[in-house]
Parts: structure tokens; sequence; C-alpha cells
């Protein structure tokens, strides 16, 4: 199937962009959805991309002109995307004071974009407004509020990305990448099935029948993460979040990359064997074992024996912090590697201790 690929024209300081939509000749190279290759077998590494704070109605021209312009290379370049959208009216000011006052009324030209990319761009909702709530003890905007809160907000985002002719979305990503138990509560009301966040735990929060796909690395460094996963010998799934401000182009401080360096990155992972793109959602479908809650539940028990074990013999040989996301089996090798290096070590001391008496 051949896609249809935009060129993208802007125009003077307004920023200002024209979409003509032009026959492309490059045809998508999404390995999966073209069913070349098996993501899940032994040794495949499968990059999910996850670009996060696009703007239902539209942000600043600036902002939306860079946008379109990111979700038009990974369309040009055929690799699959997941576009994290706020579907509720807000300010920029209060994602970061980017444009302090300057209401989000303008018309999208991001949307009508993505509508025609679905088979390649994945739409996820990204809460309700991205405000943040006053109640919660960290960035959040739906942590420390009661469920029925909760669901009312994701409801009302829903019906805003459904009014705009964008169904079926299963995968939430919640602002700041925060939640709380009655987040999953109100998601899997509210008919959710998935989440993409961080690798923070948020408490012993739960929910079985729940996909959870922690987002683990970033644009910059994911050539030595694609490196680290041709050593090991399982399916590697590399989560990378970035946003509009990672871009060189948007003119932040904290921005690593540009436009151009990004597409030759792509191209870069392109001629790599073993690599598969996949949609937040594609990747769950080859691997549900693998990002599903019980396994989110061993990563849990690691992490919590990680911060308890204080005896570093074997704590020096784990990695604390993956960039990739492995299967279950891995993260109950680890832990229970670490139950018996505390167990090795409490009975040298015994002995030890027997012997200096
Ligand atoms: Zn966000």
């Amino acid at each position: 199937m051949y896609g249809v690929s935009p060129k993208l024209h802007a125009s003077g300081d307004s920023g200002q962009v024209v979409i003509l939509l032009t026959k492309s000749l490059n045809k998508p190279r999404n390995a999966f959805a073209e069913g070349k290759v098996a993501p899940g077998r032994s040794g495949a590494i499968n990059v999910v991309f996850r670009y996060d704070d696009v703007f239902l109605k539209g942000g600043s021209a600036e902002r939306d002109s860079l946008d379109l312009k990111v979700i038009n290379l990974f369309v040009r370049e055929g690799v699959s995307l997941s576009v994290a959208v706020i579907p509720g009216d807000m300010r920029e000011s209060e994602m970061g004071k980017e444009v302090p006052g300057n209401p989000v009324e303008s018309k999208s030209l991001v949307m009508p974009f993505i509508l025609a990319h679905r088979d390649l761009i994945e739409v996820c909702q990204h809460g309700y407004c991205h405000c943040m709530t006053a109640s919660s003890a960290v960035e959040s905007e739906f942590t420390a509020r009661t469920a029925a809160d909760q669901r009312s907000d994701i409801e009302k985002g829903r019906a805003l990305l459904s009014a705009a002719g964008i169904r079926g979305i299963s995968v939430f990503i919640p602002p700041h990448n925060t939640f709380d138990q009655d987040t999953l509560t109100a998601l899997t009301a509210a008919g959710f099935r998935a989440m993409s966040a961080g690798e923070s735990l948020h408490g012993a929060c739960t929910q079985d029948g729940f996909a959870f796909v922690p987002a683990l690395s970033g644009l910059w460094g994911i050539e030595d993460d694609v490196r680290q996963c041709k050593n090991i010998q399982e399916r590697a799934f590399i989560i990378v979040l970035f946003h509009n401000y990672n871009l060189k182009e948007r003119g932040e401080p904290r921005a690593n990359m540009s436009l151009q360096e990004l597409e030759m990155l792509l191209q870069r992972l392109k001629r790599e064997p073993n690599i598969s793109f996949l949609t937040i959602s594609q990747a769950i479908a080859a691997a549900p074992e693998q990002f599903s809650m019980s396994s989110f539940r061993a990563y849990s028990l690691y992490r919590r024996l990680w911060r308890l074990h204080h005896l570093p013999l074997l704590k020096r040989l784990l990695l604390y912090r993956f960039v990739y996301w492995p299967a279950r089996t891995y993260w109950k090798r680890n832990a229970a590697l670490l139950l018996l290096d505390a167990v090795a070590l409490a009975v040298a001391g015994a002995i030890v201790a027997c012997a200096l008496r």
C-alpha cells in the first residue's frame, strides 16, 4: 500500500504551514504492519516511538508547525509513531509557560494529517487538559482525586476525541506520567485497557487485565540502547519518549536533536536488520504477557528488593535502569538473585560471627 505524504512549506514569521497532499513514492516500511516480521520472536528489537503533547484543538502556530513536521517525518520514513493527544481546552502556559496566556483556540493542522495516516500514526489519549491538580504531592493531572472525578475527565476527553473523528483509542497516557489506583479503576470503567507512563511504581497500583507499557528511553542514546539489546537473547522493546521541546527547532535549552538529525537517526535504525517499529498497541498485541500487570508486579517486586538490598555482591551485576522492557522472567530471576545474595551474605556473616567467638 502506498501512503499519502504531505509536502510541508513553512512560510513567513507566522509559521503558517501549508499542507499539500501529494502521492508519495515512499512505501511505508513498517515491517510489522506488512506482516513480514514477528516482533515477538527471540532476538527481535522492537522500537516504539511515543511523541507527547499534541493539541487536539491546536496550539500556537509555531508549535503546531513543528508537530506537523515531526509526524510527517515519521510518515515519510514509514516508521510507526504513537502520539499523545491532549483533548481538552488548556493554555499552553500551564505546560511550562511556553506561550503565556495563549488561548488554544486555533484550528489544528496536525489532527487532519494524523487522521489521514492512522495506519502508521496511533492516537493515545493524553489526560483531559494536562492541567495540574493542586491536591497532588507530585506533578499530576489525576493523582489524589476521586475515582469519579478522574473518570469524568477521562470520559470528557474521550468524547472530544471521538467528536473529532478519532475513535477506537485503547491507550491512555497520563500527563506527567503520574497516576494512582483510582486512575486505573477509572480507566477500566471508561473502557481503556492499556497505559503508557514512566517506570515509577506509583504505590502498589495494580489492575488485572490492564497492559502497562513504560517509556524508559529517549531520542538521544537510542542507538546505544539498540546495541545493548543486540547482546541479549530475548525479545526487547525499547519505548522512546520525546516531546516537541526535545527538537532544536523549538529553541529550548533542553533540546537535543534537530529534525534533520532525527531523520538521519530513523534512516540508520531502518537499516538495522532486526528492528521493527511498532505503535504502543501493536507492541501490546505482539507480546501481551510482556506488558501484563503481572509483569509489572514482578518489576515492582524487583525494584522494592533493590531498594531494600544494601549488600553489593550481586547488585553490581544487575542493571538498575533498563533501556528496554524485558520479559517477566527477567524481573523474577533478578529478584531471586537479590534474595539469594542477601541469604548468602547473612550465612557468611553468621559463620564469621561464630568463628570470632
Ligand atoms: Zn504531557
